[in-house]
């Protein structure tokens, strides 16, 4: 029987935990906080999002590279063996729309819990209020996995100290950035007055990066939503708020207005779009060339309507870092190339997604893929 030390009780730490305790190995898991996976409980406070609907290849394709690395490790534990595993923990699962697939109460802590009574049950041992403090204490254990996590929600500890250990051991690490993260916009007090924790529905997002449709909430701070995360960038994008019509149909509807309105009440008669738009039309364009956009000029704004993104939000509210461990330090099976008995999963690796179950499925498409080479699979 191997004696292996898991350090980090997050998804991917838990789940090679669960992986290898199940096959008979003696696992201890340490966790400098006070309790297991904080940052899954935080994830599910926003509707636990734990995989994606999809054939694997296109699963796959989400990861870019090293790609046929990805392609081993998604499939060593793909999507529909995450959710069957959840199941069987007396979890439903359902697919949401966008294909995202979520745990039935859209909450973490039912799962963390029954998570952790499976481990406690197959045997694991838990040490809480440990943080790792380098290369010596893993002298003891035939394995030693790593899963210690991105960079984001830490703001107590900064730098992170595991970074250092590791940095100073001579392995490559690339500095973690904020990823799915919000953006900051100047919003005059007056539209935040009208339109803050609202959503603006079914809008198409265009940047340098691409266009993506889906779900944009305003925040006192800027805009936070899907479309952001996966092409937000600083400078100036583009909304279309009503992507479901042409041009030519909003400029007949605006035209067909009998009345002599002006042309922002002739959007609200007319277009009936949801208040929130509305009031970014009314409150982000300036007053004198409000006044004077013929129907054409405001269908054209409409849909295509400018918005100056200032800045991301910082790294400790982003739901994902990119930066890590670069893949070079790992060979195949995600060890240290330079300290062939430490392995490396999670999101401390150099590599990122987008939000839509993503990042958890990577997380314990790793872990197993470790846990099989350890057992020799
Ligand atoms: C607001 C928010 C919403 C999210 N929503 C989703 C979602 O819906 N779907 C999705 O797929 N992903 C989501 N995520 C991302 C997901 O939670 C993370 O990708 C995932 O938790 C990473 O798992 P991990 O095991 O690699 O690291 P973590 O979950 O961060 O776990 C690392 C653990 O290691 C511990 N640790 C760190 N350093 C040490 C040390 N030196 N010694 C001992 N222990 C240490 C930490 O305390 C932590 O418990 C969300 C994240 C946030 C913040």
């Amino acid at each position: 029987m191997k004696n292996i030390a898991i350090i980090g009780s997050g998804p991917a730490g838990l789940m090679v935990a669960d992986q290898l305790s199940d096959a008979g190995m003696k696992v201890t898991v340490y966790e400098k906080r006070k309790s297991a996976g904080r940052k899954l409980l935080i994830a599910g406070s926003s509707g636990l999002n734990i995989t994606y609907d999809a054939p694997l290849e296109e699963l796959v394709a989400q990861y870019g590279a090293p790609h046929e690395m990805w392609d081993k490790m998604i499939r060593a534990f793909t999507a529909r063996q995450w959710r069957n595993w959840i199941e069987e923990l007396g979890i439903p699962t359902f697919v949401g729309t966008s294909r995202r697939v979520f745990v039935e109460d859209m909450k973490a802590a039912n799962l963390l819990k029954l998570w952790q009574e499976r481990l406690v049950t197959q045997g694991v041992e838990f040490r809480f209020g440990t943080e790792w403090g380098g290369i010596a204490e893993t002298k003891q254990y035939d394995a030693t996995i790593l899963a210690l996590g991105g960079g984001s929600w830490e703001p107590d500890e900064k730098p992170l100290r595991w970074v250092k250990i590791l940095k100073d051991l001579g392995i490559k690490f690339n500095d973690f950035t904020a990823s799915n993260v919000g953006y900051q916009v100047a919003w005059p007090a007056k539209f935040l007055a009208e339109s803050e924790g609202k959503p603006l529905k079914t809008i198409v997002l265009t940047s340098s990066r691409g266009s993506k449709k889906g779900e944009l909430m305003v925040t006192k701070y800027g805009l936070e939503g899907t479309p952001i995360y996966f092409l937000g960038e600083a400078g100036e994008v583009r909304i279309d708020l009503k992507p479901d019509s042409t041009i030519e149909d909003l400029v007949t509807r605006l035209e067909s207005a009998k009345e002599n309105l002006s042309p922002m009440r002739r959007v609200q008669k007319m277009l009936k779009l949801s208040p929130v738009a509305d009031s970014l039309i009314f409150h982000m364009t300036e007053p004198a060339l409000l006044k004077s956009l013929t129907p054409s000029e405001m269908a054209e704004r409409i849909k295509s309507f400018p918005l100056t993104l200032t800045a991301t939000q910082p790294l400790d509210e982003a739901i994902s870092s990119g930066g890590g461990v670069d893949w070079s330090e790992l060979d195949e099976n995600l060890r240290l190339k330079k300290f062939p008995k430490i392995y490396c999963i999670g999101e401390m690796i150099d590599w990122d997604v987008p939000t839509g179950g993503f990042l958890l499925q990577g997380c314990v498409s790793q872990a197993a893929w470790v846990a099989k080479a350890i057992l020799g699979q």
